[in-house]
């Protein structure tokens, strides 16, 4: 990493850039289409609705590897039931309409009973249900939607095992805060298979993860364009000098930060 830095520093430095500061970039890639509190659904989001079931519906992209999934947990003798899946804007605005009847019944005002709403039912417009790529699941000897849902059967599995078939535990437990979302250990968002196996292995949320790749993509694209304007040679020996040791970087950095004095 310290390496890395280095050669970032003496790049810029040599093609007389600055630092980037790290921002938010698209990735490319509709499977990883970032719906949450701060990013509506995309005004041109288009669902081929297919039945799954008990009245619900999924989009067809997550189709298959949602009944793979469910049929491999069925097959280890356990009972998932899916309890929620695709939903409009419409079936979203009523589910808000009523998480907020709900507070403000508990003697919360207007805004204090939204707030609190968004943070258990999505505002309509900022669901996951509403890209017809998530699905509740509960498991069928105890269909409450609360955190003792974790200690199930079918929800045990589906933690260990969801991200094989492309699905991802979208609201951990210790990720709220940059979900905007409280825990919801029921809650399954399909990102396809590739992208689910990556980001299950890094341990981090669906808003950490697109966040680390648009950093390193930015890194790239900085580092890039400054080894485009210094010659192969001069790139050669500077490669050289960081990769023969710590002594080095010193003398460097300290040379850096020399030329950076205003
Ligand atoms: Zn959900």
């Amino acid at each position: 990493m310290k390496k890395f830095l280095i050669i970032l520093l003496v790049c810029a430095l040599c093609a007389g850039f600055c630092l980037p500061v790290f921002a938010e970039e698209e990735t490319g890639d509709r499977l990883l289409t970032l719906v949450n509190p701060w990013n509506t659904l995309p005004e041109d989001w288009t669902v081929e609705l297919v039945n799954i079931g008990n009245g619900h519906k999924v989009d067809k992209t997550c189709y298959d590897d949602l009944m793979a999934m469910l049929e491999a947990c069925r097959a280890d003798g356990l009972s998932p039931q899916v309890r929620s899946s695709y939903r409009t804007q419409k079936t979203q605005e009523q589910l808000y309409a009523n998480k907020v009847r709900q507070w403000k019944g508990y003697g919360y005002d207007e805004e204090a009973a939204r707030k609190k709403a968004a943070t258990i039912v999505a505002v309509p417009g900022t669901s996951e249900h509403q890209l017809g790529w998530a699905v509740d699941i509960v498991d069928e000897s105890y269909q409450v939607l609360d955190e003792r849902q974790a200690e199930t059967a079918a929800q045990q599995w589906l933690m260990a095992h969801s991200w094989e078939y492309g699905f991802l535990l979208r609201y951990p437990i210790d990720k709220s805060q940059v979900t905007g979302i409280i825990y919801e250990p029921w809650h399954y968002r399909y990102v396809g298979r590739d992208n689910a196996k990556k980001i299950f292995a890094s341990g981090l949320c669906l808003e950490e993860y697109l966040e680390q790749e648009a950093q390193r993509s930015d890194v790239k694209a900085t580092v890039q364009a400054a080894l485009d304007r210094i010659p192969v040679d001069t790139v050669r020996r500077i490669f050289r000098l960081l990769t023969r040791g710590d002594a080095l970087f010193e003398i460097i950095t300290g040379q850096i930060s020399d030329v950076m004095k205003p």
